[in-house]
């Protein structure tokens, strides 16, 4: 015989609960009423028979049910200890397997919405549109129960032999859209992305490395970096024994920079004006930074007769062969070679003959000759960084920008972080 109690409580699947009700107050979306089944519950502080207090009603945003979204709404017990002497308070039962105390979505529906959100990276308001629910209800659900994915997690971040450290724009804020940074921690021979700290300061960068285990840093034999102050001496303090290595990406991004520099100081010089679009100088632009290996020569030519014509003193020129000479740094493969390849090149571009920002340049490439240097030997690079950064842009997009520093940290883990999603089925949301 058809049992409709039964298979009511079987669809719901929540176990040793009691369904009370199902209606459809709008169309196309369900309410499910239901209740524990509590026998004979006893006062945690004396030890004797509970009495029911209150029948609180709480609602939650489940699954949904055959394409409707669904609310269900929990009819808890409040209970209350009746003797007089005892200091027991009043008390409401929970459920773990209905719903995590303080959520407002169901434990399933927890869940469900941190692998749709950290791991497929969808828009939180997405997943709350197809389940029915506020925006706030289901972002919270994510940072719950991915932030005890990421703590329980215990093997995510393993033995590393190459560190790579970047900075990563994660939100403006405030009235005046102050940039807020971050630094994001990378195993770049592996490509995975071990933590992301808040701001980029050296200070930061210690901390966090201080609190890993000293075999765990031993381990580490090269340190990627940006030409930047902060992380190198993060690495001499914490890391003294890893190799420096200069990130081929941004010594060429930099390359680029003094480039332009040039090109629009000297288009000032000459015009009196900020570059327009016949100015030979503005025309040259794209030209410039371009990869000369790219360039054909139907390219070239455009581009030496641009210099021609908006270079009198040929400063741009300079600084032009100064990024492509740069450039060739990667294409020596003798590491003894390189190195004194490099210290010419530092100390050339500091040529009183050089544009100042060259010669900027000449300093910079001294200065780090050592690190640039180390990249022959060490063959690493930020470029799975890079890679990582761009998942993070992703996600970043996908959120519209992140007001919380601890949000976007969990978002950035769960989506680029490679977490062990199994687990996720175990963890419990504090
Ligand atoms: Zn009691």
């Amino acid at each position: 015989m058809f049992n409709a109690t039964r298979a009511c409580e079987l669809l719901v699947g929540l176990g040793a609960v009691k369904v009370l009700e199902v209606v459809e107050p709008l169309v196309g979306r369900l309410e499910i009423t239901v209740e524990s089944i509590v026998d004979a519950p006893v006062c945690p502080n004396c030890g004797e028979r509970a009495w029911v207090k209150d029948r609180p009603v709480v609602e939650l945003v489940d699954l949904t049910c055959f394409g409707r979204p669904v609310t269900l709404r929990w009819r808890k017990h409040r209970f209350c200890c009746p003797r007089r002497w005892c200091r027991q308070g009043s008390w409401t039962h929970e459920d773990p397997r209905i719903a995590a105390p303080r959520l407002s979505v169901t434990d399933r529906a927890g869940r469900w919405a941190t692998r749709q959100v950290g791991r497929n990276g969808r828009a939180v308001s997405d997943v709350a549109a197809e389940l029915g629910a506020d925006w706030h209800a289901i972002n919270d659900a994510v940072i719950a129960y991915g932030t005890a994915l990421l703590d329980a997690d215990q093997t995510r971040v393993g033995a590393v032999a190459a560190l790579g450290v970047d900075e990563v724009l994660f939100a403006r804020l405030g009235r005046w859209r102050t940039q807020a940074w971050s630094t994001s921690i990378t195993d770049v021979t592996s490509g995975q992305l071990l933590d992301v700290i808040e701001g980029r300061s050296s200070a930061g960068l210690c901390a966090w490395l201080a609190a890993m285990p000293v075999t765990w840093r031993d381990a580490i034999a090269w340190a990627v970096l940006d030409l930047s102050g902060p992380w190198r001496l993060a690495f001499d303090t914490m890391l003294p024994d890893a190799g420096q290595v200069a990130d081929p990406f941004h010594l060429i991004k930099l390359a680029n920079q003094r480039l332009d520099e040039v090109r629009r100081r000297v288009q000032q010089d000459t015009l009196g004006h900020r570059g327009r679009k016949d100015d030979p100088l503005y025309r040259s632009r794209r030209l410039l930074t371009r990869a000369d290996e790219r360039l054909d020569d139907k390219g070239r030519e455009k581009l030496l007769g641009l210099l021609d014509a908006g270079d009198p003193r040929g400063e741009v020129r300079t600084a032009w062969h100064a990024k492509e000479t740069v450039r060739g740094i990667y294409d020596i493969d003798d590491p003894t070679v390189a190195a004194e390849f490099i210290d010419r090149l530092g100390h050339d571009l500091q040529d009183e003959s050089c544009p100042p920002e060259v010669r900027q340049l000449g300093r910079t490439i001294t200065k780090w000759r050592h690190q640039i240097a180390a990249w022959h030997r060490a063959r690493v690079s930020n470029g799975p960084t890079e890679a990582i950064n761009n998942l993070i842009k992703r996600v970043k997009r996908v959120a519209f920008g992140f007001r919380r520093f601890a949000h976007y940290r969990v978002r950035a883990l769960l989506y680029a972080g490679r977490p062990n999603w199994a687990l996720l089925a175990t963890v419990t949301p504090r």
